[in-house]
């Protein structure tokens, strides 16, 4: 019989967490084939998620719960969750029924049957959120798609069932500034999407607010992308190129035209060319900088999906 763990981060839950137990509950209830295991992450809460949580456990087996000694925020609450779920699946899901449980029979029908390792959702459309905040994501996305290398869906959240495989891949990066979104995608794998319907939160409110999101947007930048240090030196690369051109214009109307020159153009040149190279040597220290800060991070080098044949006992 396959576990599947549902992971659930839970930051001052309190309003929705009922509702969240009794809507799980019930897909759980239609599919007989599985056994449960709802994981909640507590990160911190200052309401009363904690004293939920706890009579929960007491009531069902299957709920288990780990509270944080302070806020240390959504990703850390999933790298926890996963250390700790022992299912065959894992799932991760928010609490506020954002990401509909009804999705679930589907989702392990897809990773059972379909040879996928990851079955995630996307969000077909924003509904329900501010234009501002709209715009702003669907330009990080399209940003992110060209600087990274990664492939990261627009609309993609981190609700996704994976396979053991996937997730033990996924504990293997061990770093410290996680940022999930890059992750799923930087460990590789199969991965199937369905779409749903954005809905506006069950009960309580959004934690995140502009300033948080746009802090959130930096970190997979600078987390997944040199491409900021390189741009420094495309930069320096361009009024390198530009001083070169005034300078010969210069020299050519000094020379030629009017036979004197102009000594305050010479020193912008002067100025314009230094800036430059400062900008370029920037960049190569910065080249270096990232290099280590890469290898700093310990991601493995590969990641293995399947494996066959044995391994031959050397009977000398
Ligand atoms: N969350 C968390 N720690 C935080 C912020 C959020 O564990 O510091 C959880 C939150 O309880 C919810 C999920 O992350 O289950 C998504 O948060 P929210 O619904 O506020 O984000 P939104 O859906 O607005 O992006
Ligand atoms: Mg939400």
């Amino acid at each position: 019989m396959d576990k599947i763990s549902i992971i659930v981060p839970c930051y001052n839950e309190e309003k929705v967490l009922p509702l969240f137990y009794q809507e799980i509950c019930k897909i759980f209830a239609g599919m007989p084939q599985v056994q449960g295991e709802f994981l909640f992450i507590d990160d911190g809460s200052r309401d009363h998620t904690l004293d939920i949580l706890q009579s929960l456990v007491a009531q069902d087996t299957r709920c288990r719960f780990l509270s944080f000694s302070r806020n240390f925020g959504k990703e850390a609450a999933m790298y926890a969750g996963l250390q700790n779920a022992q299912g065959d699946y894992c799932v991760i899901m928010d609490a506020d029924l954002q990401h509909p449980p009804s999705l679930l029979p589907e989702m392990y029908r897809v990773v059972r049957d379909e040879g996928y390792d990851c079955c995630a959702g996307f969000r077909q459309d924003r509904e329900g959120e501010g234009k501002m905040r709209n715009f702003l994501s669907r330009a990080f996305y399209r940003l992110m798609d060209r600087i990274c290398n990664l492939e990261m869906r627009d609309g993609a959240g981190d609700f996704r069932m994976m396979s053991r495989t996937m997730v033990q891949a996924i504990l293997q990066c061990q770093e410290y500034n996680r940022y999930m979104k890059g992750l799923f995608s930087f460990v590789g794998f199969d991965t199937k999407w369905i779409p749903f319907h954005n809905t506006p939160r069950a009960a309580g409110e959004t934690k995140w607010n502009l300033r948080s999101l746009f802090r959130y947007a930096l970190e997979g930048i600078f987390s997944f992308s040199t491409a900021p240090i390189t741009l420094v030196g495309v930069i320096g690369l361009v009024l390198v190129a530009a001083a070169f051109l005034f300078g010969m214009g210069l020299m050519v109307r000094g020379l030629i035209w009017a036979g004197t020159v102009n000594g305050l153009a010479v020193v912008v040149d002067v100025l314009l060319l230094l800036s430059g190279l400062q900008f370029i040597f920037l960049s190569i220290v910065g080249q270096y900088i990232t290099k280590d800060y890469m290898e700093n991070k310990n991601r493995p080098v590969y990641i293995v999906k399947r494996s066959g044949g044995t391994v031959k006992q050397n009977h000398a």
